[in-house]
């Protein structure tokens, strides 16, 4: 159905027809929060919200236009390099062109963007630009690359070009997702293992409406405290210690730095308990380590706020709930709840006014079907 839009715009706007289209999803995270940067377990899954891309292989350079942010700065695939001051959206292909050309001569392209994944709601906008741009060149450049190096080149590209320092969920969640199933990732291995939703349940993405304040500062200062902890408690990653290495090694740390290696490890912990859970059909204990890694968030990291801590307790609370929590890096954004089916409609109706009685913010809850990862999805003559 996007074909003929995303062509149409196309045309309109390059005078001639795009050549490919592919498209990669958001995804949402259901536990394991924060661990990706310490080498630990995440449980995200690629979500039916997704960004289109139509393309062409052109001469000159490289243009890219999105029906919601309109143009981006013109680049050459074949030259650009990080440092040049992008300040538009542009920075995402062109860092993936850079990234890319690690693996062979690309060409340049014309491209158009169409995209319902919400833009920084915590479900990863950044990363279905990246694998919607990854695939297409790829096959453009006949690179020949699995999604599982497109993820990493996203990562090198969000990391290096873009200059956000974040873990690998986000494209590997993007890149590798399947069709009705949540994947276990192993951050350190890049190893999955696959997971149905159970029967009967559905994934719901509460949105607060609040944007995300600027979290680069906190980001990176989490970052250093989880790096400072695990020096202190002699190991590479905070992967690879355990709450009784911790608890012995908390006379020499600070509070604050106590609390940050506290949520990463026990979070870690409950990630693998929730795999367990889940594989077990034991939805209750699955809905308390929810709250459990929320109640983290909140109180250990502190990367919740007003409005997701009162999102999750009105989901929490509401018909059918199984479990809620702050989904994301935080700051804003939305929550992730477990649902059964037969009560979505009155859990979104719970929630909402709850959340709004609370916020004045309205909020929005949608149930998502988790799908494929990203991909080309036909070419054209
Ligand atoms: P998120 O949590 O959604 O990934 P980020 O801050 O990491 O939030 O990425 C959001 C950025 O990604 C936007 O500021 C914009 O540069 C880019 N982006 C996301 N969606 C689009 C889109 N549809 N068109 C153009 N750029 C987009
Ligand atoms: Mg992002």
């Amino acid at each position: 159905m996007f074909h003929s839009e995303l062509r149409a715009l196309f045309l309109a706007r390059f005078g001639h027809e795009p050549t490919l289209f592919g498209i990669a999803p958001g995804r949402v995270n259901l536990i394991g929060e924060h661990t990706d940067y310490n080498d630990g377990f995440v449980f995200p899954g690629a979500i039916d919200r997704g960004l289109y891309i139509a393309a062409r292989v052109v001469e000159g350079k490289s243009h890219v236009v999105s029906k919601q942010m309109g143009d981006g700065e013109s680049f050459d695939a074949s030259s650009v390099v990080p440092g040049g001051g992008m300040t538009s959206w542009s920075k995402y292909p062109a860092g993936m062109a850079w990234a890319l050309r690690s693996h062979g001569e690309l060409p340049n392209i014309e491209a158009y963007i169409d995209s319902d994944i919400p833009i920084g709601s915590g479900v990863s906008s950044s990363a279905a630009i990246e694998m919607a741009f990854g695939v297409v060149w790829n096959m453009f450049a006949g690179l020949g690359l699995t999604n599982r190096e497109l993820a990493k080149l996203g990562q090198v590209c969000e990391n290096q070009f873009v200059g956000v320092n974040s873990g690998i969920m986000d494209q590997m969640a993007s890149a590798m997702g399947k069709e009705g199933r949540a994947m276990f990732l192993d951050t350190r291995t890049l190893d999955i293992a696959y997971a149905p939703v159970p029967n009967g349940v559905s994934v719901v993405l509460c949105d607060t409406k609040k944007p995300r304040a600027l979290t680069d500062s906190a980001y990176n200062e989490r970052r250093s405290q989880c790096e400072e902890a695990s020096q202190i408690l002699g190991v590479s990653k905070l992967r690879d210690a355990d709450v009784a290495d911790l608890e012995g090694a908390k006379p020499k740390m600070s509070d604050v730095v106590y609390r940050r290696a506290r949520h990463v490890i026990t979070e870690n912990e409950r990630c693998i308990q929730f795999k367990e859970a889940l594989d077990a059909g034991e939805l209750e204990k699955a809905g308390k380590l929810m709250r459990a890694s929320h109640v983290s968030l909140r109180d250990d990291y502190e990367v919740s706020c007003r409005e997701l801590d009162e999102m999750a307790d009105a989901a929490a609370a509401a018909p059918g709930c199984i479990g809620a929590r702050m989904t994301g890096a935080g700051f804003g954004g939305a929550c992730v709840a477990l649902v059964h089916d037969e009560s979505l409609e009155v859990f979104r109706a719970a929630t909402l006014s709850a959340y709004d009685k609370a916020t004045g913010l309205g909020g929005e809850a949608m149930a998502c079907c988790l799908v494929d990862g990203a991909r080309i999805v036909s070419s054209l003559p």
